[in-house]
């Protein structure tokens, strides 16, 4: 190909992306093609499909119909066509069906090209027109445009996605890229904030496995976890085809976190979990609870008659009412608000009773909580389960709790004693074995401690078979 021939290639794909240019504006894909007779444009076209409902409104479409109406004739002899991305097999069709004696491309389309990225029709013998191609004139500025114009149209949709759950002045919200890559926890993100509690804060939650399921699975984390707690029990109930729903309580995970310590009231993080639940409509349930989970979860059954049909408590307790307190709880407590206030202390705290941690896992149960700022339910929540109930309205939830327990529960209950745990481990699940009606003793589970669900895959595997329905 001489010098003077190349020149005038770039020439006309100049034009044909001033085409693409005008449909990237108009908000299609910005793919534009012109064709070309002698010295003169005889036709031009750009991609449209968005804006006229028509899956077959490629640039090279709307070019090869104009040039064939300027020209009175289907057959477009001596025509070239120019156009900034490799055709598709459609439009590869089309100009075979125009006889059209030669096509020049941009930039290659690895995902539908049919001029030899995906396939070659012009390369296939059996085809009775030949014609012929020029592959990769100004390539780089047409697919420049095409990527520019995909990354934009990305930052909208995150632009959007964030303007659907808008950030509440008095609130933090800790980046997304703080939980890129977190070992052991690939699930993709679902979130609601317009639940009458919330308020417009943003509630994390992970939802896994058939919406109509058999069974479903709630689990609750205590402190100071989130749903990364679950990380092994998750995939072992979504294996036996059920739905797993785990939340992030509000102040934890991926979770939005109340900059004020008050903003963590018991009672309204459990009016915020009851909505929930009501609004996935979660059926023949499993409550799976660990910590200040069941403290929290415990009182949820009796406030949704008809959806919990099991119980899966780890290391926890019935707070307030007249159930016993844990002797040791106040030391819990304790270590609760130290991690609250230190930096690094959520990891800190679940590496110490947990010697198989990776340090990968521990930074993991730090990602939420950047600063001191994210903290608060930290802080805050250890006391919420067990003070604010005294002689409070929470008080008088946690007294219908008790009664529920003994004398209307129905389900099955499987309590699990993770050891050594000195303020919920053994004589705590003992407890709630006498607290609960119709269970059996709690199942030790020497040297778990008291992050149960860290050894739960093997536990997730005997419930899934404890509670068969
Ligand atoms: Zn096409």
């Amino acid at each position: 190909m001489t010098a003077a021939a190349e020149d005038d290639d770039a020439r006309w794909m100049r034009l044909a992306l001033a085409q693409a240019r005008a449909a990237g504006e108009a908000g299609e894909v910005p793919v534009g093609a012109v064709v070309v007779r002698g010295d003169e444009v005889i036709a031009t076209g750009r991609n449209a499909p968005i804006a006229g409902h028509d899956p077959t409104a490629h640039a090279e479409i709307a070019a090869l119909r104009a040039a064939a109406a300027h020209l009175g004739n289907y057959r477009l002899d001596g025509c070239t066509l120019y156009v900034t991305l490799e055709p598709c097999a459609m439009c590869s069709g089309a100009m075979l069906h125009a006889r059209l004696p030669r096509v020049v491309y941009g930039a290659a389309d690895a995902k539908t090209g049919a001029a030899g990225s995906v396939v070659d029709l012009f390369a296939e013998p059996r085809l009775n027109h030949h014609t012929q191609v020029q592959r990769g004139v100004l390539a780089e500025e047409c697919g420049a445009l095409l990527s520019d114009f995909f990354r934009q149209r990305r930052g909208q949709r995150r632009a959007q996605a964030l303007a659907a759950h808008p950030l509440r002045d008095d609130a933090l919200r800790t980046p997304d890229a703080a939980f890129a890559d977190l070992p052991g926890y690939p699930w993709a993100p679902h979130y609601v904030s317009d639940l009458p509690t919330l308020g417009g804060l943003r509630l994390h939650f992970l939802d896994e496995g058939p919406r109509d399921a058999a069974r479903t699975w709630l689990c609750l984390h205590g402190l100071p976890t989130g749903s990364y707690l679950y990380r092994h029990m998750l995939p072992v109930f979504a294996a036996a085809g059920d739905r797993v729903v785990v939340p992030d309580l509000i102040g934890f995970g991926r979770s939005d976190k109340p900059k004020k310590e008050a903003a963590h009231r018991f009672e309204w993080h459990r009016q915020v979990l009851i909505e929930c639940i009501q609004r996935l409509d979660l059926r023949h349930t499993v409550l799976v609870v660990h910590g200040w989970g069941g403290a929290l979860g415990l009182t949820l059954p009796m406030a949704l008659p008809g959806r919990f049909d099991g119980l899966l408590a780890m290391n926890t307790w019935l707070a307030g009412g007249q159930a016993p307190q844990p002797a040791r709880l106040a030391a819990w407590q304790a270590d609760c608000a130290r991690a609250g206030r230190s930096q690094g202390g959520a990891g800190r705290w679940v590496a110490q009773a947990c010697a198989h941690l990776s340090a990968q896992e521990q930074a993991a149960y730090d990602a939420p909580f950047p600063d001191v700022g994210f903290r608060a339910a930290l802080r805050a929540l250890p006391l919420a389960g067990l003070s604010a109930l005294d002689g409070s309205e929470g008080d008088a939830i946690a007294r219908d709790a008790a009664a529920f327990w003994q004398n209307e529960w129905a389900g099955r209950s499987l309590l699990v004693a993770g050891t050594p745990d000195a303020a919920l481990g053994l004589e705590a699940m003992q407890a709630l074995h006498a607290a609960v009606r119709g269970s059996p003793p709690p199942v030790a589970l020497a040297g778990a401690g008291h992050f149960v669900p860290e050894q739960g895959a093997e536990i997730a595997a005997r419930a899934v078979e404890y509670f068969r329905l």
